[in-house]
């Protein structure tokens, strides 16, 4: 077996010599990314550095013209639709939130978990209890259980987030993407976000984009910089922020 093969198969992601091309543009450029079991990752970087083309590359919207895409160490995402690779744990959260918004805060909740990827879905009946459980735990989690009969209409921009992040999280997703999650919340609701986040990553693995650098600070997790397609850097966001070229192509602009 190659050394490529092995490190594959330890990880959870695996990203190696991808490229995208849009119209003869390269939005990703032999991106190389590996993530390992239960780890939560930063992702960085100046506007149209290719973040969420990875993350579309990821979840199956957009095929990759070259490199390898390997989930779980065995699954090659390249194969799978966009339907299949969620229902395998990948899930994702898009800049803005879908939460219904004429339903309460419990009923998204409820729906989510009783939707057909849901692991609940088909033993519903039996299992009630259970997902009454895990309901509470879910509010509880994404800091709502005193807004559990707010219509979601109601709640704050931020608050619709983690509502959508708990939706998701009904789903037991293995791996959660997460894009700029915190544009346009407060500075609490900011560092709340980053404290969930850190609290998700206990149990599952966590890909989130995010420009605000104090947000990135509050993860206290390794970071990938993207420059035009490709890793420019990657380490503590000490490590990155000393770097001379994430200074000129991103922090020092
Ligand atoms: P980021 O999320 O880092 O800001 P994107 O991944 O959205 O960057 O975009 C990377 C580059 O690819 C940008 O120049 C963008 O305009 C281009 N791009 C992304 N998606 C498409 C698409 N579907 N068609 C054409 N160009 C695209
Ligand atoms: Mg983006």
């Amino acid at each position: 077996m190659t050394d490529t093969a092995v490190i594959a198969e330890d990880s959870l992601l695996y990203l190696d010599h991808v490229s995208v091309s849009f119209d003869g543009f390269r939005a990703l450029n032999n991106l190389s990314l590996v993530l390992q079991p239960g780890e939560m990752r930063a992702i960085i970087g100046p506007n149209g550095a290719g973040k969420t083309t990875m993350m579309d590359v990821i979840t199956g919207k957009t095929r990759p013209d070259d490199g390898d895409v390997v989930f779980d160490g065995r699954v090659d995402l390249r194969k799978l639709d966009e339907a299949s690779i969620a229902s395998l744990g990948i899930g994702r959260k898009f800049q803005k939130p879908t939460v219904f918004e004429s339903q309460t805060v419990e009923d998204n909740l409820l729906l989510a978990l009783k939707s057909p990827r849901s692991p609940w879905a088909s033993l519903r009946h039996r299992l009630s209890g259970i997902e009454r459980d895990r309901l509470e735990e879910l509010l509880s989690l994404i800091r709502l259980t005193h807004r559990r009969a707010a219509l979601a209409a109601d709640l704050s921009h931020g608050q619709k987030q983690w509502l959508e992040i708990g939706m998701l999280l009904a789903q037991e997703p293995k791996l959660l993407l997460v894009d700029e999650p915190v544009a346009g919340m407060t500075d609490a609701e900011t560092a709340e976000t980053a404290s969930l986040l850190v609290e998700i990553n206990k149990t599952r693995s966590v890909v989130v984009v995010e420009h605000d650098m104090t947000f990135v600070r509050d993860l206290g997790v390794k970071v990938t910089v993207l420059h035009e397609g490709s890793v420019l850097a990657e380490g503590s966001l000490d490590h990155v922020s000393n770097d001379q070229r994430v200074i000129e192509v991103y922090l020092g602009r």
